[in-house]
């Protein structure tokens, strides 16, 4: 951990237990914990949650707004319940789904009668998230199997056990509906780029960031409150994912963090998706990376958008060529190793073995020290059932990085196979 952070933390605890304004309203029997921002701002997670999901409700004159929903519907039923315990009230005006991840959308259906507002970008990528729905729910069934035979080896009487089990418990609550109970519920108000939201005594201005973490991700502001939610666009020490698509959208990007970074725009919290609040200078270390990105990227062209074009208009060998020479005039394009390694992994995923391969040597030759390329080398060969070019490749990204656990897990395999 560094040093910014660990006194982030520091500093978040002492606020944490300062008493007033914030309070932990944790009663014995609910499985979630309360941190109470002003009288008519909660945020709510289940501590026993790894994932720790930051669930934000406002009371306002016109009703409640929720701000996502976790991850089941079950868990969502809990969350609505706490809500109501907590305003005395059950009048829920909105709920808001900063982006379309499951996570934060597979509770809609318990706010049903609230109205859902989202990004339009948000309906098509719900849908192609449900169409995983099956996938999750044994993921989350193979997840509490392994936990409870972990359990089993345990001494029951350790706080590490304990911790356990009520991480079990967590999880039989949200895996409990994912199957059988899950109704997809859809947003029913869009918006393409800003929205407001008049609740009377307090307003909320929703704003379209741009592609980034998702397609659909906004930022939701309350200024009376002076409360900004961020969703998943931000955490504490990573930097943006930034590739061909995203660069399109670098000045929208920046157009809305220089809202909240140079305005004078109150802001009393940043509270993002999962876990910490985050900080304001955060924003700020957020909008220096992007506007040294849009000058790093400037006047030049995707050499991925024009290899893509090549292979589509002329085939394979032409992109490979137009690639190798587009990486010799680095003043008019840029080459972004992940997007590159991604499309023709699809492409090796796709069954296109041979058509693969050939990117992937191009890929290793004009990125020779990245250990990346030639761990995706070697699978392509291990497909091909080249076994000892797959060794070979595997050996070579261990080489340049030994943390590497996928070559390590290879070589072994593969040595037996010999
Ligand atoms: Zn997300």
């Amino acid at each position: 951990m560094n040093i910014k952070n660990t006194i982030f933390r520091l500093v978040l605890m002492l606020v944490l237990l300062s008493p007033g304004l914030f309070s932990d309203a944790d009663s014995a029997d609910s499985p979630i914990s309360v941190t109470k921002l002003s009288p008519r701002a909660i945020v709510l997670t289940f501590p026993d949650d790894p994932m720790q999901n930051n669930i934000i409700a406002i009371k306002s004159e016109k009703g409640i707004v929720v701000v996502d929903t976790h991850s089941s519907p079950s868990t969502a039923v809990e969350i609505r319940k706490k809500i109501i315990e907590e305003f005395q009230e059950e009048n829920f005006a909105y709920v808001i789904d900063t982006h379309s991840h499951g996570d934060h959308t597979c509770g809609n259906q318990v706010f049903s009668d609230a109205v859902i507002i989202a990004h339009e970008a948000c309906i098509p990528e719900m849908l192609e998230y449900a169409k995983r729905q099956p996938q999750m729910a044994n993921r989350l069934k193979s997840i509490l199997k392994q936990m409870k035979a972990g359990l089993e080896k345990m001494d029951k009487t350790s706080e590490e056990a304990q911790a356990l089990e009520r991480r079990i418990t967590y999880y039989e609550l949200a895996a409990k509906e994912t199957e059988s109970g899950f109704v997809l519920t859809l947003p029913e108000v869009t918006f393409k780029d800003r929205m407001s939201l008049n609740l009377g005594d307090l307003h909320l201005d929703l704003y379209y960031f741009g592609l980034c973490h998702s397609k659909s991700d906004i930022l939701v502001y309350c200024p009376e409150e002076g409360l900004l939610l961020t969703g998943d666009l931000f955490s504490t020490g990573h930097e943006l994912y930034v590739d061909s698509e995203r660069i399109l959208h670098f000045d929208r990007w920046e157009k809305n963090l220089e809202m909240f970074v140079d305005q004078d725009k109150k802001i009393n919290f940043i509270i993002s998706g999962h876990k910490e609040f985050l900080e304001r200078e955060e924003l700020s270390r957020h909008l220096d990376f992007i506007r040294k990105k849009k000058e790093e990227f400037k006047g030049k062209s995707s050499a991925f958008f024009a290899a893509k074009k090549i292979y589509q208009e002329e085939g394979l060998e032409a992109a490979a060529k137009g690639l190798k020479e587009m990486s010799t005039q680095p003043q008019k394009y840029y080459l972004l190793y992940p997007e590159l390694d991604q499309y023709v992994y699809y492409m090796m995923l796709d069954g296109k073995l041979d058509e693969a391969a050939v990117f992937f040597e191009t890929l290793a030759e004009l990125f020779p020290d990245k250990s990346m390329a030639y761990d995706s080398l070697g699978e392509v060969y291990k497909r091909k059932g080249n076994i000892k070019l797959a060794l070979k490749n595997f050996k070579k990204s261990l080489e340049l990085d030994p943390e590497n656990r996928n070559a390590k897990m290879q070589i072994d395999q593969l040595e037996k196979k010999k």
